[in-house]
């Protein structure tokens, strides 16, 4: 039989009896305890905004209201400042070694509560729960356990120079991952003996308030963590502020650029860690099978959120009919729907702002030429929803080959020689990732050197540690996230 034909399925097809569907498996919400409203947490206590106002958060995948969350303003965020501000000499004068256990209280913590923080972050984000159970939250603890290791043995990140901390931190975060982006910011910033104001994504603060519960079960110093919920007008204060000394901000390369200009010329230290449009690069020598496996997770992992997501497929052009069988047949398994089902694969795009944005950009695909493949698949009626999509005869001119989509949307593009390969994959202004597929090693150490990312996966693609360092060049970002070069943005190195 030709590999490009059908293959009938020898369970089900002789027998349809046998055709087993999924049952739903919804997880269940009773580890939930939900509050109708939550406040702001400054100097270890939660505490409403000055103003009174709130502002909705949703869950997208019915867009029912979930709670109100309190809306910090300019004096909020002074507020919070001035705490962490005042924590700062006690909290950094502490033994690394007494930091170092607070880590590793909150990791514990956090590990004890997983269920409650994986529910959570799939109800307010809409991730399939089991990517919050088995990445997110996992992977949330370990940045916490890994740093805490740190906290006691910062000299040997610098050797030979004397170290001190940077002083108060603002963390600025987005909605893809938002208890793992704390953990990101949080756990190297404290182990280096900093104190920081933190403001999560507006649509995706619940985790982040949950954690405040933590922080003060682990008894944390009051004012070493402060958490301040809002818009981008409470982040454009938090960077604004003039006893900060340093900003992480995690998003979009347009804000990151604003907060470049408006910082230009202050002593504030600024990382950024932005967008991406990766190229995920498979030879014909590669274990095809694999390789098909690696670009679904590759691209439709979190429905697509992914700053280092593979959303351009490079193939060489011998294997290009094979990839693309293969691939169509395997988005026909994917199930997109209730992102609390653990049998989901696809869950709910995170807000009616994102999917609008991804509906733009597929329409534009089309526009411009190139072909899309849906598998069949019913979206439910309510939440915001975007079945997986595979655009092929795309060019690299076309906006989906240069555009970050950040959602479940794919553009493959082929290449003949390795040289090509590097050529296409570099004409871009990001450079956050990339992925080879090859069983040579050499062709993939070849590649490595020459590919323009932070990273580079061989034979796999999205994998994280909390020890290997993670960032961008150019339009993705400056700093790194993770081992011993994380930690070096939170250090005044003498
Ligand atoms: P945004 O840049 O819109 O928002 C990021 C955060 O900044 C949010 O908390 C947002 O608040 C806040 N914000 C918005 N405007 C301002 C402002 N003027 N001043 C200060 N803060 C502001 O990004 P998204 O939330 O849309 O996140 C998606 C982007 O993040 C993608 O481009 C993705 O690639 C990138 N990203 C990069 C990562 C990396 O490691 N390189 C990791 C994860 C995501 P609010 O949400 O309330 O508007």
């Amino acid at each position: 039989m030709n590999e490009l034909e059908p293959r009938p399925n020898p369970t089900t097809s002789a027998r349809p009896e046998l055709a087993l569907g999924y049952l739903p498996a919804p997880e269940s919400m009773s580890v939930l305890r939900l509050r109708d409203d939550y406040d702001l947490f400054i100097g270890g206590v939660f505490v409403p905004a000055r103003s009174g106002r709130r502002f909705a958060t949703e869950n997208p995948a019915t867009e029912a209201t979930i709670a109100l969350v309190a809306e910090a303003d300019g004096g909020d965020v002074d507020a919070a400042v001035v705490a962490a501000r005042a924590a700062l000499a006690s909290w950094s004068g502490l033994p690394g070694a007494t930091r170092g256990k607070f880590l590793y209280r909150l990791a514990r913590l956090l590990q004890e509560r997983a269920r409650e923080f994986a529910v959570l972050e799939t109800l307010d984000g809409g991730k399939p729960i089991k990517e919050s159970r088995d990445v997110d939250i996992p992977l949330a603890a370990a940045h916490f356990f890994y740093y805490a290791g740190w906290a006691d043995k910062l000299e040997y990140a610098v050797p030979g120079r004397s170290i001190a901390p940077v002083g108060v931190c603002a963390q600025i975060i987005p909605w893809n991952f938002p208890l793992l982006m704390l953990a990101w910011t949080i756990a190297p910033a404290l182990a280096a003996g900093n104190t920081v104001v933190l403001k999560p994504a507006e649509t995706t603060p619940l985790t982040a308030l949950l954690f405040a519960e933590l922080v003060i079960e682990a008894d944390v110093p009051p004012g070493v963590i402060n958490i301040v919920t809002g818009a981008g007008a409470t982040g454009a204060a938090l960077v604004e502020h003039p006893d900060v000394r340093k900003i992480a901000f995690t998003g979009s390369t347009a804000v990151g650029r604003g907060i470049a200009t408006a910082v230009a010329g202050s002593n504030k230290r600024l990382t950024l860690e932005l967008g991406g449009k990766a190229a995920n690069i498979v030879f014909d020598d590669a274990a095809l099978d694999q390789a098909v496996e690696g670009i679904v997770h590759a691209i439709f992992f979190n429905q697509g959120h992914v700053c280092c997501a593979g959303s351009r497929l490079l193939v060489q052009e011998s294997v290009v009919d094979r990839v693309e069988y293969k691939l169509r047949q395997r988005l026909a398994t994917l199930r997109v729907g209730d992102p609390l089902d653990k049998n989901t694969d696809l869950g709910a795009i995170n807000s009616r702002r994102q999917l609008d944005k991804i509906i733009e950009l597929y329409e534009s695909g089309i526009s411009e030429g190139a072909t899309a493949f849906q598998p069949e698949c019913v979206l439910p009626d309510r939440g915001h929803w975007f079945a997986p999509t595979v655009f092929s005869g795309v060019s690299p001119s076309h906006r989906i080959a240069r555009e970050e989509i950040f959602g479940p949307v794919l553009s493959v593009m082929t290449f003949r020689t390795p040289e090509e390969a590097v050529a296409k994959a570099n004409n871009t202004p990001y450079g956050l990732s990339a992925g080879v597929w090859s069983e040579k090693a050499s062709k993939v150490l070849w590649m490595a050197e020459r590919l323009r990312a932070g990273v580079v996966w061989a034979n796999t693609f999205n994998r994280f540690d909390p020890a290997s360092p993670f960032g961008g060049y150019q339009e993705s970002g400056f700093g790194r996230v993770g081992g011993a070069a994380g930690l070096l943005p939170y250090l005044e190195v003498r």
